[in-house]
């Protein structure tokens, strides 16, 4: 959200001890913005001020570019083997799950998710500097057949000077799979965390200083998206940019690259559905498809936003996940409810308004949860709710709420399922549920998303699985051995020999 919007939202209550801000993390050190002020940091689940951070801006974005850019041309960073960085990776993995009960209770707040999800993606970003240790060293060259007399390799090298700009959703899983890949291939990174929620993420920069990484391999500098963010996607000084966030805002980043020459990746969000044909598993089925669309609320790229039915189990279906759907309850983290709040309240208005837009228009409502009755008034939550049947044009059938809110829609056969899928601007990941082999194979392949799965689903999982979109969902591919490849360029090299 940006400042001016919270002026227009109205000031929020401090809580009793308001953690201040430490500044911008640039070479290993907490170095006070240029700009002098701090912005608060609210608890979600609370509605209240309960820390602060530095309001980074064009010029520290400088210094953290030229840190980085030092670290990268000659800096000690520069002169680690593969195997080292491995070993750095490795060390701020194990430091991350040392730490992880002070982490789990900072994300939790910041972001209000239940403190098991929050345990959960500790857990994960922990595992995703775990697995980049382990590939650090086995991205292989290869040799070349070429015309005789010449000997030709392919290596891999870093691109350089890496940007990251990331959202608030997953900060912490963020930060583990954007810099894990980029520093395990040698790359020095500089990471403008969102706004909203970006404490783990800085107290994850203090760690990798702790386990051993040189000066200026990892910076960051938090503050505003259209300050820091827009500073770090324009600089000059940087050879690749990666962003997970709002399509509005990757057409900002991936222009600034443009202009820039360099490449990005975007990951953009998704309007992902889940297609549950009549010989399906229908009690494997809807608890999946409920999970999917309450973790973190709904604020997940890959939310299963969208359930497709097939006409002829559409009651069947209907009641089960009437029944499922109908208990689950927002509350405090330390609730452990099913669901957090919305982190903002522009994102809850923004959530609020589709919902009434869809019952103004008589939308039917096929069930609801709630808030439980002990959540703060000052939180800002929202009941989750299932509409359905969504008429096909309909906003909720096309468009990204990022809130727990699902729409179902009804298909008649597999062309039809396969039309009303890949019927949205977006392409992010999708889920069939059949018992049919041939059937979902038939789908995999014609589904136009990044990651499919069948009979299961799994809401922005897996660490190991590469993941990214096509059309507004963004390209290139992050997680797994392929974003790797994403931060690194081929190099030939062409040797002749007698
Ligand atoms: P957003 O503005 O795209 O925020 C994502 C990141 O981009 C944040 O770090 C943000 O910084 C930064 N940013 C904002 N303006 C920028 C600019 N001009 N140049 C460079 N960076 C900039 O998203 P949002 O406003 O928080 O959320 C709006 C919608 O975006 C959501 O409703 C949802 O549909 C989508 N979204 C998607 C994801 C996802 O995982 N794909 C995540 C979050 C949101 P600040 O926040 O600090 O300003
Ligand atoms: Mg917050």
């Amino acid at each position: 959200m940006m400042w001016e919007d919270r002026r227009v939202m109205g000031d929020y209550p401090r809580a009793a001890e308001v953690k201040p801000a430490k500044g911008c993390f640039i070479n290993n050190l907490w170095e006070s913005s240029a700009s002098g002020s701090s912005l608060p940091v609210l608890a979600p689940a609370e509605g209240v001020v309960f820390a602060e951070i530095a309001a980074g801006n064009e010029q520290d974005i400088d210094r953290a570019v030229a840190a980085a850019r030092s670290a990268f041309d000659g800096g000690p960073w520069s002169r680690l083997t593969a195997t080292e960085r491995g070993r750095l990776l490795s060390r701020l993995s194990q430091l991350i799950l040392e730490n992880a009960d002070e982490l789990t209770e900072l994300e939790a707040r910041d972001c209000g998710k239940p403190i098991r999800a929050a345990r959960a993606d500790i857990q994960a970003a922990a595992r995703y500097f775990e697995f980049y240790a382990g590939a650090a060293d086995k991205v292989h060259g290869e040799q070349i057949p070429f015309t005789n007399g010449y000997y030709v390799t392919g290596e891999r090298e870093p691109l350089g000077v890496t940007g990251h700009v990331i959202p608030w959703n997953y900060p912490a899983q963020m930060t583990g799979r954007t810099l894990g890949p980029a520093l395990a291939m040698g790359n020095a990174t500089v990471l403008k965390p969102a706004e909203d929620a970006c404490l783990t993420v800085l107290r994850i920069a203090e760690l990798a200083a702790e386990a051993g990484f040189p000066e200026g391999a990892v910076n960051v500098v938090p503050g505003l998206g259209h300050v820091a963010g827009a500073a770090l996607s324009e600089h000059p000084g940087i050879d690749f940019i990666s962003f997970t966030g709002s399509p509005m805002v990757g057409t900002l980043i991936q222009t600034a690259a443009a202009k820039n020459h360099i490449g990005c990746v975007l990951e953009l969000g998704g309007k992902s559905p889940q297609i549950i044909f009549e010989d399906a598993d229908l009690d494997a089925a809807i608890p999946v498809v409920v999970a999917a669309i309450i973790q973190n609320a709904g604020q997940t790229c890959s939310a299963g936003s969208r359930v497709l039915i097939q006409r002829s189990i559409w009651e069947k279906s209907v009641t089960l996940l009437r029944d499922r759907f109908g208990a689950v309850k927002a509350g405090l983290p330390h609730h452990d409810a099913d669901l957090g709040p919305i982190i903002n309240a522009k994102q809850k208005a923004r959530v609020e308004g589709f919902i009434q837009r869809a019952r103004e228009a008589g939308v039917p409502v096929i069930a609801e949860g709630g808030v439980r009755d002990d959540a703060p008034a000052g939180g800002f939550y929202v009941a989750p709710v299932v509409f359905g049947p969504v008429p096909r044009p309909d906003s909720l059938a096309l468009d990204e709420v990022f809130g727990p809110v699902l729409a179902a829609i009804p298909f008649e056969d597999e062309a039809d399922a396969l039309a009303l899928a890949n019927g949205t601007e977006y392409g992010l990941i999708a889920g069939v549920w059949t018992r049919d082999t041939g059937r979902a194979i038939r789908m995999a392949r014609r589904l136009r998303v990044g990651q499919v799965y069948i009979n299961a689903y799994g809401a922005g999982g897996g660490i190991e699985l590469p993941f990214g979109g096509v059309k507004k969902s963004g390209h290139g591919r992050e997680k797994g051995f392929e974003a790797l490849y994403e931060f690194s360029a081929l190099k030939t090299i062409v040797i002749k020999h007698d």
